[in-house]
């Protein structure tokens, strides 16, 4: 059986319960980026509790932190919020976001030590801490999957031959899903240790049921998100999803690495939004409960257990 690494250690498959599969709990982005957007910094351990609080108060028992270090992970710090909500594990990040995030520093560093660093971060512990990353992240660029893009994949491909450890990526927009999911698994990745981040951001159905019968996860993540269009688009393709049988290969986050996305800083939908308003939702339109139950709980438990099956 395979367990599953959060900043308290390993847990076993049944003890991560609700489960959302991307958020991001404290994120110092890059200096040039936060002069050109400073809404992506989340830099305060009391709010970040207060969020993590919230997402515990409404269901939820597993949250997955996908800062990866080119995005400004910071590895005391989440483990402070973690332990300030101990109800809820937290599940961090080895691995890289993406080349826009990595500039310069991408051309600079071989594979090899990119391969070395993130099994460091899983195997041994982040940045001289005991505590480990429990996900491997790659990521590509817009409509593009150019050599930069495909050095992270095949650094997550590696890292996981050494360590077994699942995948979930960043697309951009929704866009190379297939493509990264073609290049891990041609690199060794079984493919039900795959989730592909952001899928929803492109409601192509088509492409949706072509990459989960390969076997792939599709991470839906933009609820709550009016700016990437209504919710009725998003829970009409989840809907066709399951009408198609593949609603086993579909993971639920919300992906809210915004303080204005946040209750804490006085903005919204807030970190308990997919358990509250959008749970209800489903359960008042077309969703069963056995339904919501299985993208909730039962995706996340076989995606991290490996189980094949379901
Ligand atoms: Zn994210």
């Amino acid at each position: 059986m395979t367990e599953i690494m959060t900043t308290r250690g390993l847990i076993k498959p049944e003890e991560l319960g609700i489960t959302d599969y991307h958020e991001h709990l404290y994120v110092e982005p890059p200096g040039w980026l936060h002069k050109i957007d400073p809404d992506f910094a989340l830099n305060s351990v009391d709010k970040s509790t207060e969020e993590l609080k919230r997402f515990s108060q409404a269901g939820g028992r597993t949250l997955c932190e996908l800062t990866a270090v080119d995005f400004g992970r910071n590895v005391d710090k989440i483990k402070a919020i973690a332990d300030n909500v101990p109800d809820v594990n937290v599940i961090m990040t080895a691995g890289y976001n993406r080349p826009y995030y990595m500039g310069r520093w991408l051309a600079s560093v071989s594979e090899a030590d990119m391969i070395r660093d993130t099994v460091r971060d899983l195997l041994k512990g982040i940045d001289g801490t005991d505590v480990k990353a429990g996900i491997i992240k790659c990521g590509t660029e817009y409509n593009n999957f150019n050599a930069n893009g495909q050095k992270l994949v095949r650094v997550a491909a590696a890292a996981y031959r050494e360590t077994g450890r699942p995948i979930i990526t960043h697309t951009t927009a929704g866009t190379m899903g297939y493509e990264q999911a073609s290049l891990l698994i041609e690199q060794g990745v079984d493919a039900h240790r795959i989730t592909l981040s952001h899928m929803d951001r492109n409601l192509d159905v088509f492409d949706h049921i072509r990459i989960a019968k390969m076997g792939v996860y599709l991470g839906y993540d933009s609820f709550g998100k009016a700016k990437y269009g209504p919710e009725t688009d998003r829970l009409s393709a989840l809907r066709q999803l399951l009408d198609a049988g593949v609603g086993n290969r579909v993971l639920i986050g919300n992906d809210l690495g915004r303080p204005s996305y946040w209750k804490a800083y006085g903005g919204g939908p807030g970190l308990d939004y997919v358990l509250t308003e959008i749970r209800e939702r489903m359960l008042k339109t077309d969703f069963t409960q056995s339904e919501i139950d299985m993208l909730l709980v039962d995706n996340p438990r076989r995606f991290f257990a490996g189980e094949t099956g379901g």
